[in-house]
């Protein structure tokens, strides 16, 4: 295990103003953290932590990197606390371990390969600091490098999730050595019979070309000197994994030294690169189309370099990459490399060093990563916009879903299955029931609640953000809406039926519909549920035979008239038999639930009705039904429209009370705060009132005309006769219009 000075020895190397102190308390707080924890090697468990903090000296980091490395698992794996660390090592390396600690989480969830793109999104998008990423990437290298103590199957899992994920990241952020590394890694798990047979062959060829390596590294090296440019030339051998992918891709067999190898020439400044490719297209015939040129347009991770290939020494081709020694840090190392430059490492210039504010550009070079456009490089579907404006969230079972920043619950549940969000009665964010409509973030796992037979409250509309759930919405509404006129529809030509003396089944309309001149079943229930076709005319296009009158049979006009069965009874007030309703009563009747219930359903415009009345639904076309109490005197109206009448009745929901419309008249006192104590009556009773009209009879007495709005009939006779009671009060009607 490496000790306590040799991290900082590490450390100070190549910064000799690091925070010793810093480093040693990091050291001792997370060996006494992990204590006796064990890895699955059987080390101890700190040798990984501080494994990876090594790797990270070798990037040449800055102190609050490589004790965020040391510290990496604290808060995860130990009794640790976000608050602890910072504390102890302030805000920033804490606000570092907690990234990690966020990152780490993830690993717990499945990445399918499709959804690699998106995780590494979601990855960038999580780590705000690119640190926090750089330290993520050798975590996983020294999980790499030490993954033969891991059970086969877990093994393979994260070979795969590595070459899928994280190599590519690595990539991304201009870290060849890291990627090569990773790759490799994983390749050899994954596929050990390609990765031996490549092995094989790339000893072969490096046995057999040891010579021509020489000579080609000597040629170049003389060849540059001769014209004044001091360069160090080395060949090197590509990596396993990405010739297997050529010889993958390509189908062709590794056959040629520059299948394998490939030549770096490294000067000082950018004209010697250009000075250089000059001499060597001089001195040696180019391969056409090899030539690039990244020094004037770099890659968008910032990799600079001149590529060219030439038919070199022995007719072998070669390849050549020519770059200064800042850009092969570059090449190699990435973003990382950048603080060996940028930063004045070497030059001294520490003191400032490990302050955030030096990583502010390499911010910046994340953001870059994500933005860049160029088509040949990774990042082609990685624009800023998918990334600043999306949110990732995973299912139960670790499917990814990407969605637009504020999206919710129900985006989620309509972006997996328009049934699910069509049923979507709840839902559950990371284990904890949630609102429908809580804002999601990055990384949560979302379980949605469905029931069957729901359907989206119209509202949703308005407050989803995706295009999907609102279509989905506004189709499942109309949907809903049509069902109503349907089921409505069907119960008035049952009705209907009934009144022949036959009985209705939706198959009989089947037949009938060519007459009925509609495509569907539902087309008829729905038209007759709207009142744009009468049942009357549903019972002739079945039973033609039948003669069914449309005026009613015995047309009494209200009040002048008794018996038949659209009759008049006299009561206390005025009654309409309700044709079709059988004396007993309701069970076949239309329940309504008032406004919110599921049937186009509206009151009477002046009076209304409220539950306990006795009422009555007139269809009217297009509009659907208006309820009116029974003793209504408008209801004379309809008298002769039979096919309109509907039999309805009250179904009230005790748990959720609406106000529902009704009018008195109160006869009471031309006096001042007579109209004060009324309102205070109807006030303490919970109701309200809605509009009030005055009018004179005598210069002592005077009619107020009040609508209000009650529970229902009981509510409304408890405010009538505290009303009476009043002494300013001298008489309480109740009014129909
Ligand atoms: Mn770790």
């Amino acid at each position: 295990m490496m000790r306590q000075y040799e991290l900082v020895d590490r450390v100070r190397k190549y910064n000799p103003n690091a925070d010793e102190d810093l480093l040693n308390r990091a050291y001792v707080y997370a060996m006494k953290a992990h204590g006796a924890q064990l890895r699955a090697s059987g080390d101890p468990y700190f040798t990984h932590p501080l494994e990876v903090a090594a790797i990270l000296t070798e990037l040449h980091l800055d102190d609050a990197t490589i004790v965020a490395a040391v510290l990496h698992d604290t808060i995860e794996d130990t009794d640790s606390t976000r608050e602890d660390i910072d504390r102890l090592f302030g805000k920033e390396i804490g606000a570092l371990v907690d990234g990690l600690t966020k990152l780490k989480k993830l690993d717990l969830v499945s990445k399918k390969a499709e959804q690699a793109e998106n995780f590494r999104k979601l990855l960038l998008a999580i780590a705000d600091d690119v640190r926090v990423l750089l330290v993520k990437l050798a975590d996983r290298l020294h999980n790499m490098r030490t993954l033969n103590f891991v059970p086969v199957a877990k093994r393979e899992r994260i070979a795969q999730e590595t070459l899928d994920i994280y190599a590519p990241l690595a990539g991304r952020m201009g870290m060849q050595h890291m990627r090569d590394e990773l790759e490799n890694l994983s390749f050899r798990t994954l596929m050990p019979e390609p990765h031996a047979m490549i092995e094989a062959r790339l000893g072969d060829l490096r046995s057999r070309n040891v010579k021509l390596i020489a000579t080609i590294e000597q040629e170049l090296v003389e060849a540059l000197s001769k014209r004044g440019i001091d360069a160090t030339v080395k060949g090197r051998e590509k990596a396993p994994y990405s010739i297997f992918r050529k010889i993958e891709h390509k189908s062709i067999a590794v056959e040629q030294l520059s299948d394998i190898y490939g030549f770096r020439v490294i000067v000082d400044t950018v004209e010697d690169c250009y000075r250089s490719i000059g001499v060597i297209h001089t001195k040696w015939q180019t391969v056409p189309g090899r030539f690039k040129d990244y020094i004037s347009t770099p890659k968008q991770n910032d990799y600079r370099s001149i590529h060219t290939t030439v038919v070199g020494p022995g007719r072998q081709r070669v390849e050549l990459q020519i770059r200064t020694r800042e850009m092969h840090e570059i090449a190699e190392y990435g973003i990382a490399a950048h603080s060996l430059y940028k930063d004045g490492f070497g030059a001294g210039s520490g003191a400032a060093m490990g302050e955030s504010r030096s990583y502010d550009w390499l911010r910046r070079t994340v953001e870059l990563l994500a933005e860049g456009d160029s088509p040949e490089e990774f990042l082609e579907h990685t624009k800023l916009e998918l990334f600043h404006d999306q949110v990732f969230c995973f299912t139960p079972k670790g499917r990814l879903i990407a969605l637009p920043r504020g999206a919710t619950p129900i985006d989620f549940a309509y972006a997996i299955h328009t049934g699910l969000g069509n049923g979507a009665v709840g839902c559950k964010i990371n284990g904890r029931i949630a609102p429908l409509l809580s804002e999601l973030q990055n990384g949560d796992e979302v379980e949605v609640v469905s029931a069957r037979g729901q359907s989206p409250p119209a509202a949703w509309e308005s407050l989803v953000v995706t295009g999907k759930a609102r279509a989905a919405i506004r189709r499942a509404t109309r949907e809903a809406v049509r069902m109503q006129y349907a089921g409505l529809g069907r119960q008035i030509i049952a009705r209907a039926f009934e009144k022949v003396g036959k009985t209705f089944s939706e198959d009989m309309l089947k037949g009938a519909l060519p007459r009925l001149a509609r495509q569907s079943v539902d087309d008829v229930l729905a038209a007759v549920g709207r009142g744009e076709m009468f049942s009357g005319d549903v019972v002739r296009a079945v039973h033609p035979e039948i003669k069914v009158d449309r005026k009613p049979a015995s047309p009494g006009a209200a009040g002048k008239a008794e018996g038949g069965w659209f009759g008049i009874k006299r009561a206390a007030s005025l009654v309409f038999k309700v044709p079709g309703a059988d004396e007993a009563g309701d069970s076949n009747a239309i329940p309504i639930r008032g406004f919110g219930g599921d049937l186009p359903v509206r009151f009477a415009p002046d009076g209304g009705a409220v539950p306990g009345d006795r009422i009555v639904g007139i269809l009217t076309p297009g509009e659907g039904i208006t309820i009116y109490p029974i003793q209504s005197p408008a209801l004379t109206a309809f008298e002769d429209q039979t096919e309109r009448w509907l039999d309805v009745r009250w179904d009230i929901d005790e748990e959720n009370r609406d106000f529902f419309p009704a009018r008195v008249v109160v006869g009471c006192l031309n006096e001042p705060g007579a109209l004060g104590t009324i309102a205070t009556v109807i006030g303490d009773l919970g109701a309200n009132i809605e509009h009030v009209e005055f009018s004179t009879h005598s210069p002592d007495l005077r009619d107020i005309k009040i609508d209000l709005r009650v529970h229902d009939l009981a509510h409304l006779t408890g405010i009538i006769s505290q009303l009476k009671s009043k002494s300013v009060v001298s008489r309480v009607e109740r009014v129909y219009v």
